[in-house]
């Protein structure tokens, strides 16, 4: 009996083949397995009818770990006896099927790690130590199929010892295309920060020494740079924030080992379970009280970002020396990508840095890590990359189209929606300039030719002058498509439909910024949507910015324009005029527009959260996107709701000046912590009050919250309660970030259903 199989799903760079050939030769079958230009796996087998049953049912039951099936045809015909045993053939470039697609890059498993330990191993201490269950797929695959001509691999060909393994089907790197060794393959080195060698027999272990010793290292690793340095010392980091001009933006750690992240911070056993897995994120961990690490690495916030080791090289950093742990950075410029190149660093870091710890790999994508934060078991992923990008979301429905999602201005992602899979990409970064720009458009042909995707219809976000958007429309001109805007927090919120199969919901959508159906500046919404349609129902009060962009960057501006013509607070911000940049003088212009109504409006809830964290003197400068918000949190951990203010609606309208007027008020009377979680707690209890409303009014089961002010957890849990107390449903994201990370997949939903 013959049967041929065609296999789609992540079955390239999992170690398939292997494991095809080792239960076909089991089975006595013969035939071949090979890999083709599509990502799918073509099998051949002949053999007695009962021993390909077998076959069968062990290719589901025992496929390798990071192998995913999604389809799987089989065909069976009368055996020909054309083969005399079972083989790996050479791949073929046929490109038939869509919707496969290669893994995420896979951190260090357990069995290369012990490997690297053993003295008696080839490859001991070897930093690009890997297998067919690990190492990097996404970012060191040029094209497919996955083989190792077509990853930067190629340009070291294999040792005898290394070949040896690559043809042994009973070893573990049996056709592993990453396979490397300290004798064959890629080496690294230290250099200093303008590129010259340093000599050292043991490069990766010195530059741990050298961080210890107080150094800033630049660190290549699989899908960029790293910029390290000593997590107890304040001397680096301070040298660190001033040349690269971050004052105050949190910098992400590694710790040696999940012992060493609990001496300084709280893990809870879903947090462990998320850390240690193979796709070993940065995870966000509260500090604790007693944390001795520099305050400097997180300022003003309660919690850290921490990730393990997930190579070799990282491993091998930590061994001769005692720091709990390396601050470690993605080294980008502002608003531009991570940087992978040696030369490229050299010139973006060379200032920055002391020394560089080189390989001498080519990195074929970038790939910054990704970031999560547990509210209590739900995963809110704050940055969806490494370990994750380009595994799809799965949906229960099919598009009517194939849809490229490209994201809005920040923290862009790209989406490609085929048939019932969404392929979002790594973080792409904030496209504002020609950088990310070009960082964008490689990453989408990368990922429509490894998910063989043909792009029909092009989706992209309402503003016109976006970056974004007018790339969406120089590629619907070329690629001959149309290009369908969708609105910012319609995006948000029909990505949480997507994300749980939900027909229609009252969506409750906040954030910094996105442009309205009317043109406004919206960002505090609360959305019906359906399959065909979305309608604006209920929004925060409108509050003027004073200057645009400046009131963002100076929430003062906002606490000016919520509470002007009341003397006390024109007072208050006289008396704090140094906190503006251009001090009284400023202070009076800012008033006298406001006198006169000049300033545009904007329903923002961050804009709301920023204007508290100033009244509260939580925060006076936003120096990253979300500070403001992110300290009023942290500064409210330990609060309670003391105010318990009533929420009050007028119209459409969710008032918020009282809010602000209230929280002015009790300023010198009450707790920070405690002001800080009333105004939280009415703003969270006003959103779900009026969305329990809507749904009522409307008959919809379901209310969801997204944007990004749903990282919040207090807020997050008090809309919750409140929603599941009136009787309805809650969701929030589960696989998508619910920042702007998570637009171009609901930009895509939404395109879909119109066409
Ligand atoms: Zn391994
Ligand atoms: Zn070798």
């Amino acid at each position: 009996m013959r049967t041929e199989i065609k296999v789609s799903g992540i079955v390239q760079g999992v170690g398939f083949r292997p494991f095809i050939y080792r239960i076909a030769v089991k089975n006595k079958l013969v035939g071949y397995v090979r890999n083709r230009g599509d990502a799918v796996v073509d099998i051949v087998v002949e053999g007695k009818e009962n021993n390909v049953k077998n076959f069968l049912r062990e290719l589901k039951a025992k496929k390798p770990p990071l192998a995913r099936i999604y389809e799987m045809t089989t065909n069976f015909v009368e055996g020909r006896g054309e083969f005399e045993k079972f083989s790996i053939l050479e791949s073929s470039k046929e490109v038939e099927l869509s919707g496969s697609v290669i893994p995420p890059d896979v951190s260090i498993c357990d069995e290369c790690l012990s490997e690297l330990r053993d003295p008696r191993n080839q490859r001991y201490n070897y930093f690009f130590i890997t297998c067919t269950n690990c190492g990097p797929r996404y970012t060191v695959i040029k094209e497919l199929p996955y083989d190792r001509l077509n990853t930067t691999v190629k340009d070291f060909s294999m040792c005898e010892f290394c070949n040896r393994e690559y043809k042994d089907p009973s070893n573990r790197r049996f056709h592993a295309q990453t396979v490397a060794c300290s004798k064959c393959g890629p080496r690294a080195y230290l250099a200093t920060n303008d590129g010259q060698p340093v000599k050292s027999e043991d490069s990766i272990r010195e530059a741990g020494r050298l961080l210890e010793e107080g150094y800033i290292v630049a660190i290549k690793g699989n899908g960029g740079f790293h910029v390290a340095a000593a997590a107890t010392q304040s001397e680096p980091i301070v040298r660190l924030r001033k040349v690269k001009h971050r004052t105050q933006k949190p910098f992400a750690i590694m710790a040696r080992s999940i012992e060493a992240m609990k001496s300084f911070a709280q893990v809870n056993t879903d947090e462990a379970e998320l850390l240690t897995s193979y796709i070993k994120p940065i995870v966000l961990l509260r500090k604790r009280d007693d944390c001795y690490l520099s305050e400097l690495i997180s300022p003003g916030l309660h919690n850290i970002g921490v990730m393990l080791p997930y190579t070799g090289l990282h491993y091998l950093l930590f061994d001769e020396v005692s720091e709990p742990a390396f601050v470690m950075t993605s080294a980008n410029s502002p608003n531009r990508p991570i940087v992978a190149e040696n030369q490229e660093a050299i010139k973006r870091l060379g200032t920055t840095v002391d020394f560089f710890l080189f390989h001498n790999r080519n990195i074929a994508q970038r790939c910054d890590d990704s970031v999560v934060r547990l509210h209590g078991q739900a995963h809110s992923i704050i940055r969806r990359s490494r370990g994750y990008a380009p595994e799809p979301i799965h949906l229960k429905q099919s598009a009517n189209s194939c849809v490229l999602g490209i994201g809005a201005e920040l923290n862009v992602t790209a989406c490609v929606l085929s048939k019932n899979k969404a392929f979002i990409s790594q973080h792409i970064g904030d496209v504002e300039n020609i950088e990310t720009l070009s960082f964008l458009k490689n990453t989408v042909n990368h990922l429509t030719r490894l998910t063989n995707s043909e792009v029909e219809v092009i989706a992209c976000d309402l503003h016109p002058r976006f970056t974004t958007t007018r790339l969406a429309q120089r590629l619907g001109n070329e690629l001959d498509c149309p290009v369908i805007p969708v609105q910012h927090h319609h995006a948000h919120i029909a990505s949480l439909m997507g994300e749980h199969d939900v027909d229609e919901m009252v969506g409750i959508a906040c954030d910094g910024f996105g442009y309205g159906s009317d043109g406004g500046a919206w960002g505090g919404e609360i959305l019906f949507c359906s399959q065909d349609e979305f309608r604006r129902l209920a929004h925060l009060e409108e509050q003027p910015m004073v200057g645009g962009d400046l009131a963002t960057r100076y929430p003062l501006r906002m606490v000016a324009g919520i509470l002007h013509g009341n003397a006390a607070v024109e007072e208050w911000l006289l008396s704090l005029s140094d906190r503006f940049p251009h001090g009284e003088r400023e202070v009076e212009v800012v008033l006298k527009q406001l006198r006169r109504d000049l300033a545009v409006k904007t329903t923002s809830c961050g804009r709301v959260l920023d204007a508290i964290s100033a009244v509260l003197g939580i925060c006076y400068e936003r120096t990253y996107e979300g500070e403001p918000a992110m300290k009023l949190e942290s500064a409210a951990t330990n609060g309670a709701d003391v105010l318990n203010l009533t929420p009050t609606f007028e119209g459409a309208t969710i008032e918020t000046t009282h809010l602000v007027r209230e929280i002015f008020i009790q300023r010198d009377e009450c707790s920070v912590a405690d002001l800080a979680c009333s105004a939280q707690s009415y703003l969270a209890r006003s959103l779900a009050q009026r969305a329990v409303d809507a749904a009522r009014r409307n008959g919809v089961k379901t209310v969801g919250f997204s944007g990004g002010v749903a990282y919040n957890e207090y807020l997050t849990r008090v809309i919750r309660r409140t929603v599941e107390k009136s009787g309805f449903k809650f969701l929030v994201h589960r696989q998508v970030p619910p920042g702007d990370g998570g637009i171009s997949f609901g930009q895509a939903l939404s395109a879909s259903l119109q066409t």
